[in-house]
């Protein structure tokens, strides 16, 4: 996927993409358009629950390497940190082998994240309990680092580089094992007051449905998530399915998939004609595993929001464009803008 969503030139041109946010505020063009970055690259990791995504991205967005890892999370909180320090160590070496300069370092983790402390509040994945990231990865490195959350940086990315480019007001919802979603306003993602914005997949849309993780009844990702998806066909047709197959079935007219797609898709709509309420975006960029399903997707749910919207605008729905590379284009942007910060005289 590297370079293939064209993020190549986010922050050159005036219109709203990477850098606008930024610029609106007047914080921006100092040093990105400047001709001193050229060999200057940041590093960027996506911390999953299974593999670290990371790559090393230039100031205008352009991705120069990509490296893969497990996160071994079986192993512990402690461990897993270790792996992260040394996998950021070790990219930050490859950059300056690559004759490259490394500049500053972006991180991104799930569960609760607080940006402003730079603490991994808590993570169910990784065994998370307030780790101070940023400032170990900073001192590992010797360098500016910023910590986000891995679907606000999925949604930074597609609100900047992505589906949402040149669009200001953009809700990212990722369809995945879970659901969360990022609302992202000329380039900056919301993180709430204490780091747990967005959890559209914990808003209860069904009150007698299935349990969610979370411990309620019916939430949207207990009846909508693409885990939740294949569950709920395999208890009604017996057998054992991704949500993808589930798709394909429906789409041949399978009774049982249909169904399932019918009130996955219902689901759907009532969570983001809540989020519609809320948020009044311009555009809901649906991403993670089960944006796959693209048309069969899209379409529905277009449909299906429309009818639930009454005064309301109708946000246009766009399938997300960096695929699983997101989170680690989003790490990057993060670490990009602690420079902007520190480049601007007034940003201190
Ligand atoms: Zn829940």
């Amino acid at each position: 996927m590297t370079g293939a969503a064209g993020p190549s030139q986010p922050t050159a041109e005036g219109a709203p993409s990477a850098g606008s946010g930024r610029s609106s505020s007047g914080r921006s063009s100092s040093g990105r358009s400047s001709s001193g970055r050229g060999g200057q690259v940041v590093v960027a990791l996506d911390v999953g629950g299974t593999g670290m995504k990371c790559a090393l991205v230039r100031p205008d967005g352009r991705v120069t390497h990509t490296e893969r890892h497990p996160t071994g999370a079986e192993r512990g909180p402690t461990a897993v940190v270790g792996s992260i320090l040394d996998v950021a160590e070790g990219l930050a070496g490859k950059a300056r082998a690559d004759g490259l300069t490394p500049v500053a370092a972006g991180l991104a983790v799930p569960g609760v994240v607080d940006e402003t402390t730079g603490l991994a509040v808590w993570s169910a994945n990784l065994g998370f309990r307030d780790v101070p990231l940023r400032e170990l990865v900073g001192a590992r490195l010797g360098l500016p680092a910023a910590l986000g959350h891995d679907v606000r940086a999925g949604g930074l990315a597609e609100a900047r580089l992505g589906a949402g480019r040149g669009t200001r007001h953009v809700l990212f919802l990722a369809i995945g094992t879970g659901i969360a979603a990022a609302h992202v306003v000329d380039g900056a993602a919301f993180p709430g007051a204490h780091g747990a914005a967005g959890e559209l997949g914990h808003v209860v849309v069904r009150p007698d449905g299935p349990r969610c993780g979370c411990g309620r009844l019916g939430c949207l990702e207990a009846v909508a998530s693409a885990a939740a998806v294949g569950r709920r066909y395999t208890a009604l047709a017996g057998v054992p399915v991704t949500a993808a197959e589930v798709v394909t079935r429906a789409a041949g007219g399978e009774e049982a998939a249909a169904r399932v797609w019918r009130e996955t898709i219902d689901a759907l709509a009532d969570g983001l004609a809540i989020a519609q309420a809320l948020y009044d975006t311009e555009a809901v960029v649906l991403g993670g595993g089960l944006a796959e399903a693209g048309a069969e997707l899209l379409d529905p749910l277009g449909v299906a929001l429309r009818q639930r919207l009454t005064f309301q605008t109708e946000p246009r729905l766009l399938r997300a464009a960096l695929g699983d590379e997101a989170g680690s284009l989003g790490a990057a942007l993060l670490a990009l803008d602690t420079l902007d910060t520190l480049d601007t005289p007034d940003g201190s």
